[in-house]
């Protein structure tokens, strides 16, 4: 081993390229590469400059690196000074080849970097503008759409046509939004919940009541007798429960600021996946919120929100207790667990035909 060159680390993001859950991480700059130490690692890794690349993409996105032999793991340094130091420090860093899979894993990995510094908290959050909590739904309902579409074509395969499998979505969420009046800030009937084919298990709310499951969530619950159908009827509850608090406006608007939010909604420009995942980053807060809510939804619609403890649970045995790794590192998957009441109502969230409906939409 070679003694390190520059003996302060610097703050990263690591991503295993298994799950979307960012770790923070210390990087070391050595004369042939980089030592890479995710936070709790016992062992740091070492990246050989030989296999150091470095990822095209927007050039205030900071830098992103991958290694190649470790073809799905990428490391981000967000700040400027930082990334200047390294590449300073390693001239001889290259550029990634710009084929379509490179240009692919640079987006998926750009998406992967500002989730992860804002799961962090590495991204300086200004105050909420008020007028974002006025946003008419109607109005940000085109940055839903294109944050759905980019979602579904960076993380997975793009969207499963499968219309019996939409259907059961859309009763299922008919079901729980039964007593909510429509409003100026929250119509249920412009609710729209699409499945995509993603080994990621995930699920997420995007802006204009646009919900997004990832088919990976399946596997993820498994088939518990068939009554897993509410564990993911929680998780889409828990989306929902999102979409009427606004969260995922208020975390845009946050993270990027009213200007561009305008333009966007305006329709100038494209939301860019980057940036229309930033809405992952809630806070422990909001995720308290929409799990309290989400379990009210459940219980009144009959269903109980037994299938939303075990659905925490489940994410806790695949990622270890204290990091759920599911759409916030905080509150952890045990106490959201914990939280429940584990009613099972006399209802089922989905029929035995919109069950198998569901799972065998994305091809699985
Ligand atoms: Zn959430």
């Amino acid at each position: 081993l070679t003694a390190p060159t520059d003996p302060s680390p610097l703050v990263a993001v690591y991503f295993d390229g298994r799950s979307a859950r960012p770790q923070r991480a210390a990087l070391r700059i050595r004369a042939d590469g980089l030592e890479v130490r995710p936070e709790g690692a016992a062992v740091a890794m070492h990246w050989p400059l030989s296999e150091l690349e470095r990822l095209e993409g927007p050039a205030d996105a900071g830098l992103r690196l991958a290694c190649h032999g470790r073809p799905d793991e990428r490391v981000a340094v967000s700040g400027r000074a930082d990334a200047e130091r390294i590449v300073r420090a390693l001239p001889r860093l290259r550029r990634a080849r710009t084929s379509r899979t490179e240009m692919r894993r640079a987006a998926k990995w750009f998406v992967g970097g500002v989730v992860g510094f804002a799961a962090l908290g590495l991204v300086a959050f200004e105050g909420l503008p008020r007028a974002f909590a006025l946003m008419p739904m109607n109005w940000v309902a085109p940055i839903g759409d294109n944050v759905a579409r980019q979602i579904g074509a960076v993380f997975g395969g793009g969207a499963c046509a499968a219309p019996a499998a939409d259907a059961a979505l859309a009763r299922l969420s008919g079901r729980l939004l039964a007593e909510v009046e429509p409003s100026f800030a929250f119509d249920p009937a412009a609710l729209d919940i699409r499945l995509v084919a993603s080994s990621v298990p995930n699920a997420f709310a995007a802006p204009g009541g646009r919900i997004v499951v990832f088919s990976g969530l399946f596997d993820l619950v498994g088939d518990d007798a068939g009554a897993d159908g509410d564990a993911i009827a929680g998780v889409v509850a828990h989306e929902i429960a999102h979409a009427r608090l606004r969260h995922p406006t208020a975390a845009l608007g946050r993270a990027f600021g009213l200007d561009l939010l305008a333009r966007l909604a305006g329709g100038g420009g494209s939301a860019n996946a980057g940036l229309a995942l930033a809405n992952l980053a809630y806070g422990r807060k909001a995720e308290r919120e929409a799990d309290a809510l989400a379990r009210e939804m459940l219980i009144d619609a009959g269903i109980g929100d037994a299938g939303l403890v075990r659905f925490f649970q489940a994410v806790e045995r695949r990622f270890g207790a204290q990091d759920g790794g599911y759409l916030s590192t905080h509150p952890s998957t045990a106490e959201r667990a914990a939280e429940g009441r584990g009613v099972t109502g006399p209802v089922r969230a989905f029929s035995a035909e919109d069950w198998q409906a569901l799972k065998a939409a994305c091809g699985g």
